[in-house]
């Protein structure tokens, strides 16, 4: 692994200017010049009267006590869910912390001592609860007209039949499982399997490639892989197995054998026949699974005992081995999806996520479960065969809450209005966003044309290592302001610190980070504490740092601007990469834009602006000047960039995330110096880039 610490100041040394973050400085000012803080979107009376939380006073008195006594407020909500032996109180306390590095070794506990499992407090639950006939899953395939449903009865069978496979494989509780899975019914099924009997899942994004999955194999070891003969997204068949049997022989000749391979017969992307094969280690899931029984005993596992290991996106640098335990995550994934989503029994919930990264675990597998909620899994992507796709798949199942991310939404807009405006849409409550920072415009798009501006947008901010949401609406109890992902969730204590680990108050910008331990939070990285502290505790002393910058407003709001990695520092003014490329989207023909800074004579660092236009518009020595204009007047003249570089495509990581230490590099020109682009969805727009360099 690569060790990546995070110093406070680092930017700041480095950086000719050598200014540091003053409260409310430069990013405030901006703001208020774009009229930002002024929109206020506030929720429906209609929805109000619908709502968990109905009012900022609801709130103010759950969050108080959320924070002042977080053992009786988590204490109460874990109560709520089935425990075969309840944890123990100690002098009140149900948690334990210690986040501070001055005080010895870093260390979080929730509910320990108590015994439940996740698996049946997901689905067994609700089959006994008289729920067994309701559907979990509408699960809807790549090509049109390819569907199935799944009731929590059947989901429970299934989830039997592949937990007692497992067990007849050897798979013992904190065993690991590698799951290399397409979007099939059949993932989260696998992953709720492997907690029944107490095993380890680490869920491998079935996107990338041989190199990446080796290498989580050899860090989790596991002696099972799940996978699928290939899949189709979009109009490419991916093989799958292929990918598994090379990443297989890799670890193979670095030591590690996987002895077994249970795939998944997807024949309507390739027959079985074609499918490579090695005996005695391959098996096909259906001639072998379904022969096992459909009841199965539950592992009763404590709260702490590890649930899955996820890497990080990889947005910044080699990914992360995340590693999330049982208990406190339970309550948490399920806590901020019935709040912040404003859930009820009747919604159908609809997130566009994979189960390969945190989101498709908090928010496609356990949150919704655990609530007992019927959602949509959708095999393919957003714009297959066409733009409409995701309305379609809305209006079909009368989906309620949809959540998705910016680079969606982003691109959904690039193809208009009309592939939205054609369906009727009644049917959606709440959207959400997740993943980056969402622009204003995208913002107001998504609730203007998407949601007939009748349902709140729900801006979610957290990360694979905070395992449920951190900072977001709480749908109907607050006005939204398009952009900011307003206010924390309960128990969250966000402080917005300073260069010298000082917490600030009111109104203010500066590195996010948290001061207290939340049920959810990653408990490590696996085999690798050390770098879990120097990376997230040893920077700031006291808190857990985030990694990313915000700002808080007078109404304390907080506006994510981005990775502290990538603040700007022109002449003395740290610029926030969100602010700037929200300012160019906000032009009509702009659909999407990364800023960099790169070094600049005068200023120390200029910005240098990746710009993609919406289709059919052509670049033109007028348009960069109208969108510098859009910088100039919405921020100021000191964030105007430098350089508008044409960018048909953007490198993203298979999430959709900008990876802007790419685009840095570009910059600068320094193309020797890339680095690993093995976490990119498509590595050929790095190239692409390159070549339109000075045009
Ligand atoms: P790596 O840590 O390996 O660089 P990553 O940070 O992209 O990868 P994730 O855990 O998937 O991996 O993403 C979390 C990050 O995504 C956050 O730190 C933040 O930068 C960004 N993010 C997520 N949601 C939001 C949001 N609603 N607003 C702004 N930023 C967001
Ligand atoms: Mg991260």
């Amino acid at each position: 692994h690569e060790v990546r610490s995070v110093r406070p100041g680092a930017h700041v040394l480095s950086s000719p200017v050598g200014a540091k973050f003053v409260p409310g400085a430069v990013s405030g000012e901006a703001a208020v010049v774009a009229g930002q803080e002024e929109e206020l979107v506030a929720p429906s009376e209609e929805f109000q009267a619908t709502a968990l939380v109905a009012s900022r006073a609801q709130y103010d008195e759950m969050y108080k006590r959320s924070v002042e006594n977080p053992d009786g407020f988590w204490g109460d909500i874990a109560s709520t869910f089935f425990w075969k032996k309840r944890w123990p109180v100690k002098d009140g306390k149900v948690h334990t912390e210690n986040i501070d590095v001055r005080n010895g070794r870093v260390a979080v506990e929730w509910f320990k001592g108590g015994q439940t499992n996740i698996c049946y407090n997901a689905i067994d639950r609700h089959v006994e609860a008289g729920l067994g006939d309701k559907v979990a899953f509408y699960w809807e395939g790549n090509d049109l007209g390819v569907d199935a449903s799944l009731t929590y009865k059947e989901v429970l069978e299934k989830v039997c039949q592949l937990a007692n496979y497992l067990r007849s494989q050897g798979v013992k509780k904190g065993d690991a499982v590698a799951i290399y899975m397409p979007m099939l019914a059949e993932l989260p099924i696998a992953m709720l399997a492997c907690a029944r009997i107490g095993a380890v899942h680490s869920v491998v994004f079935a996107g990338f490639s041989a190199e990446s999955l080796y290498q989580r194999i050899l860090d989790c070891k596991p002696n099972v892989i799940l996978t699928s003969s290939a899949v189709k997204r979009g109009a490419k068949i991916i093989k799958l197995k292929d990918i598994v049997d090379d990443a297989l022989s890799r670890a193979s000749a670095d030591g590690h054998t996987v002895g077994m391979c249970l795939t998944y017969d997807n024949s309507s992307a390739l027959k079985r026949e074609e499918t490579a094969w090695t005996e005695g280690r391959d098996s096909w899931w259906q001639d072998i699974v379904p022969s096992y029984a459909k009841e199965c005993d539950v592992e009763w596992v404590d709260a702490e005992d590890t649930l899955f290991l996820l890497y990080t996106s990889g947005s910044t640098g080699k990914p992360k081995g995340v590693l999330h335990t049982t208990g406190g995550y339970m309550v948490y994934a399920a806590t901020t999806f019935k709040y912040a989503f404003n859930y009820h029994d009747d919604d159908v919930y609809w997130c566009t996520a994979d189960c390969g990264w945190i989101t498709g675990h908090s928010y496609l597998t356990y949150g919704p479960l655990l609530n007992g909620a019927s959602m949509v899994v959708f095999e393919g992507v957003p714009n297959y065969p066409d733009a409409g796709r995701c309305w379609d798949i809305v209006d079909k199942y009368n989906v309620s809450i949809f959540y998705t991310a910016p680079t969606a939404i982003r691109s959904l807009m690039r193809s208009g209005d009309e592939p939205v405006l054609r369906h009727s849409r009644k049917s959606l409550r709440v959207l959400g966003t997740v993943g980056e920072p969402i622009n204003p415009s995208a913002w107001k798009w998504y609730h203007e044309v998407v949601g007939d501006k009748l349902c709140p947008i729900v801006d979610t901010w957290w990360q694979t290592e905070t395992g449920g949401f951190m900072i977001t609406p709480q749908p109907g109890a607050w006005a939204l302001k398009p952009g900011s992902a307003t206010l924390p969730f309960f128990g969250v204590q966000p402080a917005v610190v300073d260069d010298n680990a000082q917490e600030q108050s009111g109104e203010c910008s500066g590195y996010l980070c948290i001061k207290a331990a939340w049920p959810g939070m990653m408990r490590t990285l696996q085999g690798d504490h050390d770098r879990y502290e120097t990376t997230y505790f040893a920077p700031f002393k006291g808190f857990y740092f985030s990694g990313d910058g915000c700002r808080r407003d007078k109404d304390g709001y907080y506006w994510l601007t981005g990775r502290v990695d990538d603040v700007i520092n022109v002449s003395g003014h740290r610029i926030g990469t969100a602010e700037v490329e929200s300012a160019l989207v906000s032009h009509p023909q702009c659909a999407e834009a990364a800023v960099v800074g790169f070094d600049h004579e005068v200023k120390g660092q200029g910005i240098y602006a990746f710009v993609t236009l919406l289709e059919g518009v052509e670049y033109s020595n007028d348009l960069r000047k109208a969108l510098i204009n859009s910088v100039r007047s919405q921020i100021g003249a000191f964030a105007a960039p430098d350089v508008v570089h044409w960018a048909p495509g953007l490198p993203k990581t298979r999430s959709g995330k900008i990876m802007r230490r790419i685009l840095r590099k570009i910059a600068s020109n320094e193309l020797d110096q890339v680095g690993d682009i093995s976490t990119l969805a498509d590595s050929s727009v790095v190239d692409q880039l390159i070549s339109l360099r000075n045009k």
